[in-house]
């Protein structure tokens, strides 16, 4: 079993100020909010990072961000949201189970921008062009990887067709 802030979270090991929870994603306020209302989207199933989970995963659980989100801005009646999502101890991640944090943010408060803690370095054209070139021939061979893995769900039978194969004597109901 993995110890985790967040799983013992999940499991009610330790409390938490609940927000949401479903079969797959719980959200909570964070213990040391950076704005009042601050919450957490969590996905149930320990995973450490965003490039750890499942595409249909992360789709879901983007969805419940948002909506999370969406009642956070008009809950606390924000200015606006920050969402924010770290990957790795170098990217400042410390609990390792994926978290999105959503944060409200007001037009009092000082400075807002990406730019106040990750300061503009300039790269010239061509370091721009290799950096371009790399990220998006990585992008195609993770595409490719990707349809394969679904064309293996596609070609895997589910439990519903294999019934169909093997009792294809009894009477069969189909949903419309
Ligand atoms: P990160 O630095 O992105 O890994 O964020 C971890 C967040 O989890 C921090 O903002 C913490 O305040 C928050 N946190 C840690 N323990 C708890 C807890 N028991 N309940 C709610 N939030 C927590
Ligand atoms: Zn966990």
């Amino acid at each position: 079993m993995v110890d985790c802030i967040f799983c013992d979270i999940v499991s009610k090991r330790i409390p938490a100020k609940k927000i949401y929870e479903d079969e797959k994603v719980m959200a909570f306020l964070d213990i040391n909010p950076r704005n009042p209302g601050h919450t957490l989207v969590i996905p149930k199933k320990h995973i450490e990072s965003i490039m750890d989970a499942d595409d249909s995963d992360i789709g879901y659980l983007f969805q419940i961000v948002k909506r999370v989100a969406t009642a956070v801005m008009s809950g606390i009646d924000a200015d606006g949201i920050s969402i924010s999502q770290s990957n790795g101890k170098a990217a400042g991640q410390v609990i390792p189970h994926i978290h999105f944090h959503i944060i409200p943010r007001f037009e009092t408060e000082g400075p807002v921008g990406l730019e106040d803690y990750l300061p503009i370095k300039k790269l010239d054209k061509e370091s721009m062009n290799k950096i371009a070139n790399n990220i998006k021939n990585n992008l195609s061979k993770i595409r490719e990887s990707s349809s394969e893995k679904e064309k293996e769900k596609e070609d895997k039978p589910s439990t519903k067709e294999k019934r169909i194969e093997t009792d294809e004597f009894e009477e069969l109901d189909f949903d419309i």
